[in-house]
């Protein structure tokens, strides 16, 4: 089989396996190699990340990273091709024409947001020692948020957006973040913590305080307690750093320390058993 080689050929020599796989009309040889090393960055930082749907990605730095979409002209393309999809005769040559057209489209969007996710994970990894991230599963993101009974005509719903979130950009944004984790883990130290009101509580070390209304609007976090004003992304992203250090408050010392003393309590276990 002959195919053009797009990576360093050093690391294709390495390869103990190869496999080729015809995906969205397309053929690719994937060669298994050892992984790379991680990239050290050494400059001692932590960062806690929050993954959404208006900002893909947020850092309790108070950055913003956009994940790249379809241009306003492909989603209509994308549109007009799912239509014209569905009036098409099953089987015929037109179909198959437009699901090919369809695929490409998929295949686009797919290479654009495997390109950014390589890119922004390389840069996160350059940049701090440690990832905090919210330890999410993925199928609960995506699943329909629950109804809101209308409080003034009794049996009737408000909109909750149901169409809105169960639309496709929130599936193939799901999708997005998992990779992005993943790839993330693979180049740095990523902790998972308990994602549990990362978005309603107050970041402040004294305050901590959580409430529903804490969340002046998507955007906009205000706490009620003790004012603390913040983006809610950023707060969120800030919350999730901050578990990091909740969870975990041993130091690597304190770990040498309690090994030491375990190390100690064992070696004293003999001593006391002919005692007893
Ligand atoms: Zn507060």
């Amino acid at each position: 089989m002959k195919f053009r080689l797009t990576y360093r050929y050093q690391d294709a020599e390495q390869g103990t396996s190869a496999r080729a796989v015809h995906h969205n009309g397309r053929w690719h040889v994937s060669i298994t190699t050892p992984p790379r090393p991680r990239i050290p960055a050494c400059t001692g930082a932590e960062v806690g990340i929050d993954v959404g749907v208006k900002n893909t990605v947020a850092t309790s730095d108070g950055t913003f990273i956009q994940a790249p979409s379809w241009t306003p002209g492909e989603q209509r393309r994308f549109l007009a091709l799912q239509r014209r999809l569905a009036r098409q005769e099953k089987g015929s040559k037109r179909r198959v024409k437009t699901i090919a057209q369809l695929a490409g489209l998929r295949r686009t969007l797919n290479d654009r947001r495997t390109n950014w996710i390589e890119q922004t994970t390389a840069a996160l990894a350059r940049m701090y020692d440690l990832a905090a991230v919210e330890d999410l599963k993925i199928t609960n993101m995506v699943r329909r948020p629950a109804p809101r009974p209308d409080p003034d005509i009794p049996g009737s719903f408000l909109p909750n957006n149901a169409r809105a979130k169960a639309g496709l950009n929130r599936a193939i944004l799901a999708s997005c973040w998992g990779k992005f984790t993943t790839r993330l883990a693979d180049k740095m130290t990523v902790i998972r913590v308990n994602p549990g009101n990362t978005s309603r509580q107050c970041q402040c070390q004294s305050c901590k305080a959580t409430s529903a209304r804490n969340r002046e609007s998507q955007a906009v976090f205000i706490c009620i307690e003790c004012g603390h004003e913040a983006h809610a992304d950023t707060n969120a992203a800030q919350n999730i750093l901050g578990r990091v250090i909740n969870t975990n408050p041993e130091t690597p010392g304190d770990r040498t320390q309690r090994s030491r003393q375990r190390a100690a309590s064992t070696a004293l276990l003999p001593a006391a058993q002919p005692a007893a």
